[in-house]
């Protein structure tokens, strides 16, 4: 049994933290509604990309997000190892998001408050929803200060970039680790010290470093924090 007013989990961290995973195996475990927000600024950068808008453009940018419909679909049994499908304006851009040169270029469309105030505003309806796990890198701080639960994961560069690597050879792509560190690298410097919403942990955020912890740990160790005991054995 969930303890009542853990309607929402709030997690934030840099990239490749392990925060992901964490999250979607939490919200397994809850029965709660998985949100990966870090898709949505990844979806209007591929549309951009797509659109061949000028990045630099920020009214430019910031007028796409406004009008691109971006779905989240949970996990169907396509067995391609995805965990949940998005479309772009009805197309499947799942794997597209995950591509170098979104990769490159998402953390610039990112920093654009008015691309941030778009998708805040699309993901604090769905998290008044209830129930829900909501990952990114300001959830805890501006998109849902007050959810009751937030958690704040961490992991040395070096470590989030050999997962990146192994998860990009994985998926049967050429990975190079010095090239994925340097980008990892890149968009920590660019998230955290941008002007709005930055990447930091909220005041009364729980904070993890998941380099030595495998995710099942951690989210075994969050729940004996808010499940009730069974019968009173926890
Ligand atoms: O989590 P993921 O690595 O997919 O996020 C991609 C990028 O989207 C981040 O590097 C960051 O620039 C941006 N992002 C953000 N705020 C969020 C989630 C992601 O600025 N809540």
């Amino acid at each position: 049994m969930v303890k009542k007013h853990i309607s929402l989990i709030a997690i934030d961290g840099p990239a490749a933290s392990g925060k992901s995973t964490v999250g979607r195996l939490l919200a397994e475990k809850l029965h709660f509604l998985y949100l990966d927000t870090g898709c949505m600024y990844r979806a209007v950068t591929w549309a951009a990309l797509q659109h061949k808008i000028d990045l630099g453009d920020e009214t430019a940018v910031t007028h796409l997000a406004r009008d691109i419909q971006i779905e989240i679909f949970p996990e169907n049994g396509e067995a391609d190892g995805r965990h949940y499908t998005v479309h772009v304006d009805g197309q499947d851009i799942t794997w597209a998001l995950r591509t170098p040169a979104v990769d490159a270029n998402v953390s610039q469309v990112s920093s654009y408050l008015g691309v941030r105030q778009e998708m805040v505003k699309r993901q604090r309806a769905f998290g008044e929803r209830g129930a829900v796990v909501m990952v990114g890198r300001d959830i805890g701080t501006v998109v849902m200060p007050d959810a009751p639960l937030k958690l704040y994961i961490t992991a040395s560069a070096e470590e989030r970039a050999r997962r990146r690597t192994r998860d990009r050879s994985d998926q049967g792509h050429t990975a190079d680790y010095d090239r994925i560190l340097a980008d990892v690298l890149r968009r920590d410097d660019i998230d955290s010290n941008r002007e709005h919403s930055p990447l930091r942990p909220a005041a009364d955020a729980i904070l993890i470093d998941s380099t030595e912890q495998p995710p099942t740990m951690i989210v075994n160790a969050i729940l004996d924090m808010i499940q009730e005991p069974v019968n009173g054995n926890r």
